[in-house]
């Protein structure tokens, strides 16, 4: 039985490497442009108390799409990890220790330079990294590297200046008028930058929310529905900081009857720094948002475009959400 089924995937096997290299241009790809991407998830600290469970939804979607290895970099202190830290385990060997509050990690230092992309799913509160670590992210984004920030991750480090520039936009932590500009997008579209007083970051009671492209040309959202529908999930408003070289590609209306401002709020964006590339997400709340088919598409692009300055994963799920219909996919670990 296992020796016939053996045959079977040789013979499939077989023809499929026939077929490719008779017909198909991807024998010509050379090794480097059909080598994954390198990406690091970094964690450990975020009082979103779903982080185990969507570290692992993401490292699946990224290597299940077939354009990334995805390698998982934790504080050993780690902090509201809870049971999901048990049914969601590294299995790497190190000892993790879930503690009340969150406190600094000394090992904590990734070799960032290994890695093409580094996405952050960090939280509000999250302890500070040593110096040293602080300062590799600064040298290896400004030297060309690709950093994503996922939700709750533009709440950390709200006096780390470079970080601060890195993500364009932030909330909470102590963020103010004197982080930079309330920035958003009015009626006209137009992006406008607030500068009177206030404190940066705040949300309404969770809902679903239609997200609107603002850029249809840049190659992360390029060839997407105009507007689709997001599952139920925080809608981040009010965000401040310093915004320089950032383009807002998509934003959501931020209802009053949810407590929203009003106004179009950034919901993706890029930020240009030094050489380097930063994809930021304002989506992510929970594992329900992040099962949105639309996080989920615009995730594993922004991940590509921050790593590569490219987009190749082109091709629109055929179960995108609609522009009143959302969409999700159950996740198996
Ligand atoms: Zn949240």
């Amino acid at each position: 039985m296992l020796r016939n089924s053996l045959l079977t995937r040789r013979f499939v096997l077989t023809l499929a490497v026939t077929y490719c290299a008779a017909i198909l241009p991807c024998a010509e790809l050379s090794a480097e442009e059909t080598a994954p991407l390198k990406a690091l998830i970094i964690d450990g600290q975020n009082n979103h108390g779903a982080w185990p469970k969507t570290t692992m939804m993401m490292k699946s979607y990224l290597e299940d799409s077939g354009r990334f290895s995805v390698d998982i970099a934790r504080t050993q202190f780690t902090w509201k990890g809870g049971k999901l830290l048990e049914q969601y385990p590294l299995e790497d060997g190190k000892s993790y220790t879930d503690l009340p509050q969150p406190k600094s990690d000394p090992d904590f230092k990734p070799t960032f330079s290994n890695y093409d992309v580094v996405i952050s799913n960090f939280g509000w509160k999250a302890a500070p990294w040593p110096e040293e670590t602080q300062t590799a992210l600064e040298q290896y984004v400004s030297g060309g590297g690709g950093f994503v920030v996922i939700h709750a991750a533009d709440n950390s480090f709200g006096s780390w200046t470079e970080f601060n520039e890195m993500i364009g936009l932030g909330g909470w932590d102590g963020r103010n008028e004197k982080s930079g500009p309330y920035v958003y997008v009015d009626k006209e579209g137009q992006v406008q930058r607030d500068l009177s007083p206030g404190p940066g970051g705040n949300h309404g009671p969770a809902h679903e929310y239609q997200i609107v492209v603002r850029q249809p040309d840049h190659p992360i959202v390029k060839g997407l529905p105009k507007a689709w529908l997001h599952t139920k999930d925080e809608l981040y408003q009010k965000l401040r900081g310093p915004a320089l070289n950032m383009t807002i590609l998509a934003t959501a209306y931020a209802d009053p009857k949810y407590r929203g401002t009003d106004r179009h709020e950034p919901k993706l964006m890029t930020i240009d720094y030094g050489k380097g590339r930063i994809f930021h997400t304002t989506m992510g709340h929970d594992d329900v948002a992040f099962s949105c088919v639309g996080f989920i598409t615009t995730l594993l692009r922004g991940c590509e475009w921050a790593g590569t300055g490219e987009v190749t994963l082109t091709k629109v799920p055929e179960d995108f959400p609609g522009v009143n219909e959302t969409s999700k996919r159950e996740f198996e670990s």
